[in-house]
């Protein structure tokens, strides 16, 4: 379906952007991978989807806070493929801790990931996307870009401004063929939300199980963690031509959390 195409993934070196990356090569989308990790596991991840799924891959380790970093993997991406088609923002880290204790370098951190750096790729991709009339940018929201849990104070803001920013870029490509939504997952267990069980488990003075139990699946009615496999199938979904006229949405997938 998707065969032609090119996509950057942000954030696809492991869990949720990993599985969309995975998923969209599968598609027949050129693919450029990015995050961080161990470089052997990153190579074999990219020449494995190559050679799975006879598409091109190519990878950038940009550190997405940095603006620099982000125009060099932009310009890469052009250079490898002639521009980007289909936009996954989703880079992302947690920091959970009160607001008068959370330390300031980690709100600038989340700060400058979660939200800032979807702006640059976005603002940098849009050009190649109008000219082409066609693009797809999916932005990584979360519950948390529709609700808030304690502790949380600069991811609850981070999602919260994307779910904004998703809006705005919707209607500013919607003539041009460009399509944005927000992707807003309930709880996956990925490394990110494994670092979290831990530092709630701190936060709250609970044990790993009982935050898992009592916190994170209690939100969660189907009691039940969402899948990366089902995240990249809504991802595909939102590039295909069934899904030409969502545009400017927040797409729920987390198991009722935010139907309560
Ligand atoms: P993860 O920790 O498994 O993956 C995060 C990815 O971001 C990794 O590839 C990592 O290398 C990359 N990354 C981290 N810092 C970076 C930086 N400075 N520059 C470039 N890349 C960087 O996390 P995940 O759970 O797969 O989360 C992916 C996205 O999904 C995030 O935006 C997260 O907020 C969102 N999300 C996750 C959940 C969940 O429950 N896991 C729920 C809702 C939303």
């Amino acid at each position: 379906m998707l065969k032609g195409k090119t996509a950057l993934v942000t954030g696809s070196t492991s869990g949720i952007g990993k599985a969309i990356a995975t998923r969209l090569a599968a598609e027949g989308a050129n693919v450029m991978l990015n995050g961080f990790g161990d470089a052997k596991e990153i190579e074999a991840l990219r020449s494995g989807l190559e050679r799975d799924h006879k598409v091109k891959v190519a990878f950038s380790g940009a550190d997405l806070t940095k603006v620099e970093a982000i125009t060099q993997m932009m310009d890469e991406a052009k250079a490898a493929f002639g521009g980007v088609d289909i936009l996954v923002n989703n880079a992302g880290v947690q920091h959970v801790a009160p607001i008068d204790e959370f330390p300031v370098a980690k709100w600038d951190l989340i700060i400058a990931l979660n939200l800032t750096s979807a702006f640059h790729t976005t603002r940098l991709a849009l050009p190649f996307m109008k000219s082409r009339k066609w693009g797809r940018i999916l932005n990584m929201g979360s519950a948390h870009a529709k609700v808030a849990s304690p502790y949380k104070s600069a991811y609850v803001s981070a999602k919260h401004g994307l779910a904004g920013f998703t809006k705005t870029a919707a209607l500013e490509g919607a003539e041009h063929g460009v399509r944005v939504n927000l992707i807003c997952p309930g709880y996956v267990h990925t490394p990110l939300v494994d670092g979290q069980i831990d530092d709630t488990a701190k936060a709250r003075g609970m044990s790993r199980d009982e935050v898992v139990k009592n916190v994170i699946l209690a939100a969660q009615p189907t009691k039940e963690f969402v899948t990366v496999e089902q995240i990249a199938g809504l991802a595909v979904f939102l590039c295909s031509p069934s899904a030409d006229s969502i545009n400017g949405t927040e797409l729920s997938i987390d198991g009722g959390w935010t139907a309560q």
